[in-house]
């Protein structure tokens, strides 16, 4: 028989096991990994039948997206939608981190570039795929926020940059994937540059404040690379420093 005062602390246990529940979001970040793995069986025109792989899926659920946003809600950070971040900027909707993280076929011995830090959320994803993620912001205040929450948050395998991304970062490179999180008319060439034989360019490829193409670019030789587009999507535009 409980006595009356493991009764009280046993409830105090549960109570207290829900509101840790709560905070860190746990329900709503399994009910978005659901969210973008069914919308992936239906959207696939971009990744073909086999939808979302589970190492993608796994990355997605372990990865406290409500902690990379001002607002810390668990309803606005888990619903498959971008939000604000601030600066005009945007983090993309769950679902296309997760599909330009399985485009860019990201292996647990990679170097990644991704162009367009914003919240870091997108970089720390790639984090739990990849040996080391290289990320350049072009607006200080989000490139100094980003550092400090992948810093506070111990995603040691992740270096930020301030500056203008469209020259890469030969430094950290060469690279076995890259993604770009603004759109542009045309890839930089430096980036391809900087991409490994074998290695994937995924970057939205067209127009500012319009669609743009989900470009995948694979680099089949030295000078040598196949193009396709996979799905239209709306990003923030990419900006060059002289602008
Ligand atoms: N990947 C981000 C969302 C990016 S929004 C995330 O997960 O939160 C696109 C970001 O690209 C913005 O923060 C914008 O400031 C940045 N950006 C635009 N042009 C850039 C450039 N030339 N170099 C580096 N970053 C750039």
């Amino acid at each position: 028989m409980k006595t009356l005062l493991q009764l009280v602390l046993s409830i105090v246990a549960v109570a207290q096991e829900a509101t840790a529940q709560d905070v860190e979001c746990v329900r709503e970040r399994a009910a978005m990994v659901e969210t973008i793995r069914a919308y992936a069986w239906s959207d696939n025109g971009a990744l073909g039948q086999q939808g979302l792989l589970e190492r993608v899926l796994e990355a997605m659920g372990r990865t406290k997206r409500h902690l990379f946003i001002s607002e810390r809600s668990c309803s606005i950070a888990y619903a498959d939608r971008p939000v604000p971040i601030g600066f005009g900027q945007t983090i993309s909707q769950p679902y296309i981190v997760a599909l330009m993280t399985q485009l860019a076929e990201v292996a647990p011995d990679h170097v990644v570039l991704e162009v367009g830090t914003g919240s870091g959320y997108q970089a720390a994803v790639l984090a739990r795929l990849a040996r080391k993620v290289c990320t350049i912001e072009i607006v200080p205040p989000l490139a100094e926020a980003a550092a400090k929450t992948l810093k506070d948050l111990a995603y040691d395998n992740v270096s930020v940059r301030l500056g203008d991304g469209y020259g890469g970062w030969p430094e950290c490179g060469p690279f076995d994937a890259i993604v770009v999180t603004a759109a542009l008319g045309q890839i930089p060439p430096p980036l391809i540059e900087q991409l490994k034989v074998g290695g994937r360019l995924v970057m939205p490829v067209g127009p500012a404040y319009t669609s743009q193409q989900l470009t995948v670019v694979e680099k089949i030789a030295p000078g040598k690379t196949t193009t396709r587009a996979v799905a239209l999507v709306r990003f923030v535009p990419f900006t060059r420093s002289q602008d």
